[in-house]
């Protein structure tokens, strides 16, 4: 859990614009991420008590605060998002399961605009200067030591990002399938992308992520030759961790399967189920 590994209430983490030609207002790098000696992270990792660590209970308390505190803000979120009529998506998985691919051919080729991204990651403005470089509007969030975005730092990179009414709005999150389940940015639903070189038995090694997505995407399908993966048993552990879950395997590299990704998002987005009301009318 998170408190547990001592990456709760993050405050240093740095906020900005890659600094291209479309972003003026462009973060500098010149902060200093290192932490001070006071910062939270000194001082809740491990939970011995002989160590001079707080105990147990008193960890499961700080996790309970820290959290209650989290889902306050990210219901805020939640409302600044439906006021602007703005739809949020939380995307998560392992490093290397291919997020930023996805969401590089999604701004491309998904039909939905206008479309933005706030990206997390620990260092560097990487991702955010691959999707700045579609054309759309971005920010980056580094989170030093964290393994996690939270719904402050979703805030604060709101305001950066300013994304325009109506907007599809994607949030990649920290590289992680742990503490980014407990954190809710006050998103519309979390997708996980999970990748056939990652092994089968992801659900089962990590349920509290798969429990809090509505989404899971199978990616790098066209590998599936080449490696040890079970989609059929995958899919078995998937609906025994949550019942019902959606499950689409896809891959961004060869395309197959990213139609049926977009029409899902066109749902959630509005414009699919016009189009289904279209049809109807057209039956009638
Ligand atoms: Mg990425």
């Amino acid at each position: 859990m998170c408190a547990t590994c001592g990456c709760g209430n993050d405050t240093a983490a740095v906020i900005g614009t890659p600094p291209g030609r479309n972003h003026p207002a462009g973060h500098d790098h010149a902060h200093d991420h290192n932490h001070g000696p006071d910062h939270e992270h000194q001082h809740i990792h491990g939970t011995s008590a002989d160590r001079g660590h707080p105990p147990a209970t008193e960890t499961v308390e700080l996790e309970l605060k820290v959290l209650a505190k989290n889902d306050e803000l990210a219901q805020r979120n939640r409302a600044w998002l439906a006021e602007r009529g703005i739809v949020a998506f939380n995307m998560t998985s392992s490093p290397g399961a291919g997020k930023t691919s996805l969401l590089e051919r999604t701004i491309l080729e998904s039909g939905q605009e206008p479309i933005a991204v706030i990206e997390g990651d620990q260092a560097t403005a990487l991702d955010a200067e691959r999707i700045e470089a579609t054309g759309c509007r971005v920010v980056q969030i580094n989170t030093g030591a964290g393994c996690h975005l939270d719904a402050d730092m979703m805030y604060r990179a709101l305001r950066t990002l300013d994304p325009e009414p109506g907007t599809l709005l994607f949030v990649e999150n920290v590289g992680n399938l742990v503490c980014p389940a407990l954190f809710d940015l006050g998103e519309q639903e979390k997708v996980v992308v999970i990748s056939v070189t990652e092994g089968t038995d992801k659900p089962l090694k990590y349920p509290h992520m798969f429990q809090a997505a509505g989404l899971v995407l199978i990616n790098k399908m066209d590998l599936l030759p080449y490696v040890d993966f079970d989609l059929g048993r995958c899919r078995e552990y998937l609906a025994a961790i949550h019942p019902g879950i959606e499950v689409l395997p896809l891959s961004v590299t060869s395309g197959d399967g990213l139609s049926r990704w977009y029409d899902w998002l066109a749902a959630r987005c509005g414009t699919g189920a016009a189009a289904t009301l279209e049809q109807a009318d057209k039956r009638a």
